[in-house]
């Protein structure tokens, strides 16, 4: 009998747990997930720490020490921590507890706005969320996507909306900020708007989905003079573990779909979302009803996109 200690990054666990899922067994207190194999058990704690016990621990730990941020046991060599700074990534459980999360959608898409939601969920909330579907937009369809939309109001979860609209937008391009650096202003006011709606309701943390490394974000910030509230982490993929991440997606996209919606009434064109071959096509179908103008406020016109509508003119 032997057994190795070793620390993982959330992304990691999620990772065993999902190759170990045939294995699983009843998990203990604290632990986020059991599984027996031949060679060892295998116990995740909520910290990071993952216990291997058994036969032959070596075996199954041997299968993760290069993702391990430090290892201790029998027979092992202490892995260097890795270069990535740590500070910012959530522990496992803020994801049941008190927090913010937020979560931007529009960004990818030729036509529309920047729309970023943040929501704040309470600890006993989280379940009933969950068993209700909220979960990443992207894989939900967009009537789905409005429905849960009036769940979150009907449930009045606090919840904040910000709209980087198209001309705004331009401006901002042309000023020369970054997609990236509009991004992080966009969350930045999301989750102040949210915070002071709550009152300032105790909270665990504050999660966003990333989207740049967190020393960027907290550059662009700077930039503006704005500071990074307490106790913020940043995670990619975000929406798939947090619930408040999941909820902030589903209020930006029901947000971009509606602008959406209205843009395209306005223009008198069915606008189409994302920015393929068919976005080229309608972009020329409005330059020749329009004029090139017309753009300003309905695209995201340093998008290459603009160019390449040039050979359906
Ligand atoms: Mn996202």
């Amino acid at each position: 009998m032997g057994q190795i200690v070793a620390e993982f990054p959330l992304e990691t666990i999620h990772e065993m747990k999902s190759y170990y899922q045939h294995s699983l067994t009843s998990t203990p207190q604290g632990a986020i997930f059991r599984a027996k194999t031949q060679h060892a058990v295998i116990t995740s704690y909520r910290s990071g720490k993952v216990l291997f016990q058994g036969g032959s621990p070596q075996t199954e730990a041997n299968k993760w020490t290069d993702k391990s941020k430090s290892l201790t046991g029998s027979a092992t060599k202490p892995k260097a921590k890795s270069k990535k700074s740590t500070i910012y990534t959530p522990s496992p459980t803020l994801f049941t507890s008190n927090h913010i999360g937020s979560d931007e959608a529009g960004t990818g898409d030729y036509f529309g706005p920047i729309t970023v939601g943040a929501a704040y969920v309470e600890k006993e909330q989280i379940e009933l969320l969950k068993e209700m579907g909220i979960k990443d937009s992207k894989n939900l369809t967009d009537p789905t996507i409005k429905k849960l939309s009036k769940e979150i109001i009907r449930l009045k979860i606090p919840y904040s909306l910000v709209i980087l609209h198209n001309e705004k937008y331009n401006q901002l391009q042309k000023k020369g900020w970054s997609q990236g650096k509009m991004k992080a202003m966009l969350h930045h006011s999301a989750i102040n708007h949210l915070k002071r709606k709550t009152g300032d309701s105790p909270y665990d943390g504050i999660l966003i989905d990333q989207f740049c490394e967190p020393g960027v974000y907290l550059n662009y910030l700077k930039s503006e003079k704005r500071t990074l509230p307490e106790k913020t982490y940043f995670m990619t993929k975000a929406e798939s573990y947090s619930i408040a991440v999941a909820a902030g997606s589903i209020i930006a996209r029901t947000s971009f779909v509606n602008e959406m919606d209205k843009l395209s009434e306005k223009i008198g064109i069915e606008l189409p979302k994302g920015a393929s071959n068919k976005v080229d096509q309608t972009i020329a179908r409005i330059i020749r009803r329009k004029g090139e103008g017309a753009l300003q406020s309905c695209a995201k016109v340093h998008f290459a996109n603009t160019k390449k509508a040039n050979k359906y003119l």
